[in-house]
């Protein structure tokens, strides 16, 4: 049986069928000769979703991915290790006052990207935050208009039948969500009781997982395993919605493709990629190139792609390329409740309080923070405990027999964009040869008034739902900006379209791109860019200013 770490699936015309098992559908290929009209690196939340649609806008697409093509029944098991296949796991050298945890849990490697492990949330994000300097007096203004974004939400969430409720209690009102909301589990309805003895609101979380049947789908069996990869098809990742629509629009897809530089002419313009795949160095030839390998890869391909007319990196006249790295601050606080509450049953957040991200009153920090009831499986849990108290040997294993009563609330808190937080090329090279992402990263004081406050707001809340034995971790979660999109050439990397300012046939799609990165998470606003960036390339195409 062939092993998809290692042996192609996606090639000779066909590629695997993710709904079911040992199954193919066929694919479009295009030769590495032939000029496509976009050679896209990386196929998660931004560059899936992008080469679908530019697929069914009519463009001639290819989309590299380093990762293999996976099929969620046959390949994905119930198990916490084995499951650490779905993670980018090469190494980055992690500085700082507060080094990020890279590895597992951090950032993915599939076809599909990191949404193939993601833990399904789905918020839109606060209007103001598009204009988060001029509304708010903090961050910076995005270039583009909220209700823009808020029309792609839309269409991102009817693409993936979110299930959410009928009413969300924060922000402008929106329609239906496509599909009814979960049923709560207990550990969400610890938040909502606590939430209530506050008197804030509370709601069911919109997620990315299926709560009716869609075609070969089934809905969510409320298992638990969403963070390590959903077995069923129930969840709904770019692997299993929009690589399926790109490959039936004639997408090609390479799985273990791995990028090492982007390729330049003489008239200033990318001519296409270098990659590496089965043991070949390979070029393939693009009249466009879109950078999609999310806040570490991206900024880290295009350094490497450095030239003697672009010696500082690709696209980089701004200095900004790896620059303004964010990522959520993601601290929680954990108790014992006197009940059996199984946290583990379901998707891992079921309700979400978003009142500190609407709130601007009372407070000693700009910015904003969600917190959501959790469910984490217990290998991550365990490691969360021993990384933070230091808890070990017969005190874990005590502590840990506690398991099916613990409740928690974590925060997906907004961390400031700060220059000196960023991505550079090392001296060490990873088994390619490319040179390691050297990564530097310290929480502002405002984020760390920020976190404090939320650590004690959440302490309240969870006393307050009834929990004992309180303990506190803090973590990051998320990775945001380092090619930031704004107005101006002098300080950004490419306009509100993902268009370098520099190389006009040199895009880039994923979260490297956000200015700011809010108190929610960000898939959703990634997907909203995606569509909104084919379109715009759409309408330029027709204009003949591509
Ligand atoms: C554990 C976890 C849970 C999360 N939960 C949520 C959640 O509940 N809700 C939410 O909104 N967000 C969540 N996120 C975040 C979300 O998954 C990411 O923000 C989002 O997927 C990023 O999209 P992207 O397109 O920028 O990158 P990704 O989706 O990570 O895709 C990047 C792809 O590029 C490929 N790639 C990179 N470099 C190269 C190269 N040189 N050559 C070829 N391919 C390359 C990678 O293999 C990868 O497949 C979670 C993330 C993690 C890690
Ligand atoms: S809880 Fe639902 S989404 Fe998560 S792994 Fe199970 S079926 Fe998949």
């Amino acid at each position: 049986m062939s092993n998809p770490e290692t042996d192609l699936r996606a090639t000779n015309g066909r590629a695997p069928d993710v709904f079911r098992r040992g199954a193919w559908v066929p694919m479009r290929e295009y030769s590495d000769d032939e000029e496509v009209d976009f050679a896209v690196v990386g196929t998660g939340a931004g560059g899936g979703t992008l080469a679908a649609r530019l697929a069914e806008h009519g463009f001639k697409v290819v989309a590299l991915d380093a990762g293999p093509f996976w099929r969620p029944l046959e390949d994905f098991a119930s198990d916490e290790k084995e499951q650490n296949k779905l993670y980018w796991l090469q190494d980055r050298i992690s500085g700082g006052q507060h080094p990020i945890e890279f590895g597992a849990n951090n950032s993915g490697r599939s076809v599909g990207g990191s949404t193939v492990h993601f833990q399904m949330v789905a918020l839109r994000w606060r209007p103001e935050w598009f204009a988060a300097r001029s509304k708010l007096g903090y961050g910076r203004d995005w270039p583009i208009d909220w209700r823009e974004i808020w029309r792609y939400y839309a269409e991102a969430e009817d693409a993936l039948k979110i299930s959410g409720p009928i009413s969300y209690p924060w922000g402008p009102p929106r329609g239906r969500y496509p599909y009814r909301a979960h049923e709560i589990n207990a550990a969400g309805l610890v938040l909502a009781k606590g939430a209530e003895a506050l008197g804030v609101k509370w709601a069911a979380v919109p997620l990315s997982t299926l709560s009716a049947p869609r075609g070969k789908a089934p809905p969510c069996v409320y298992r638990g395993f969403c963070k390590v990869g959903c077995s069923t098809n129930a969840k709904q990742s770019v692997l299993n919605t929009f690589i399926p629509r790109a490959l039936a629009a004639g997408a090609e897809i390479r799985d273990l493709a791995t990028v090492s530089q982007i390729e330049m002419g003489s008239g200033g313009r990318a001519t296409g990629l270098v990659y590496h795949r089965q043991g070949q160095w390979r070029r393939q030839r693009a009249r466009h190139v879109v950078v999609s390998g999310y806040a570490i890869e991206t900024p880290r391909l295009l350094l490497n792609s450095a030239t003697a007319q672009q010696p500082q990196g690709l696209a980089n006249s701004s200095g900004m390329v790896g620059k303004c790295l964010m990522t959520h601050a993601n601290h929680a606080v954990w108790g014992v409740m006197e009940d059996e509450i199984r946290w583990y049953k379901g998707p891992p957040s079921m309700t979400v309080c978003e009142h500190w991200n609407y709130e601007d009153r009372g407070k000693d920090f700009h910015g904003g923070y969600a917190f959501m009831s959790q469910g984490p499986l217990p290998a991550d849990h365990a490691k969360a405990l021993v990384s933070n108290t230091g808890m070990f040997g017969m005190q874990l294993r005590q502590h840990m027999a506690l398991y099916n009563h613990m409740a928690g609330l974590k925060i997906v808190g907004e961390v400031e964009p700060h220059e000196n937080n960023r991505i550079e090329l090392s001296d060490q090279t990873d088994e390619l040869g490319i040179p390691l992402p050297r990564i530097t990263f310290s929480f502002s004081e405002n984020d760390q008034r920020l976190y404090k406050h939320s650590l004690q707001f959440m302490r309240r809340a969870l006393e307050s739902a009834g929990a004992s034995n309180l303990i506190e971790t803090a973590s990051t979660a998320h990775l945001m900006g380092t090619c930031r999109m704004g107005t101006s050439a002098s300080d950004s990397v490419t306009n509100a379209d993902g268009r370098t300012w520099d190389i006009p046939n040199l895009w880039i799609c994923d979260g490297s791109l956000f200015p700011t990165c809010g108190g929610v998470n960000p898939s959703m606003t990634i997907y909203a860019l995606a569509l909104r960036a084919a379109d715009r390339i759409k309408a330029l195409a027709g204009r003949g200013e591509l």
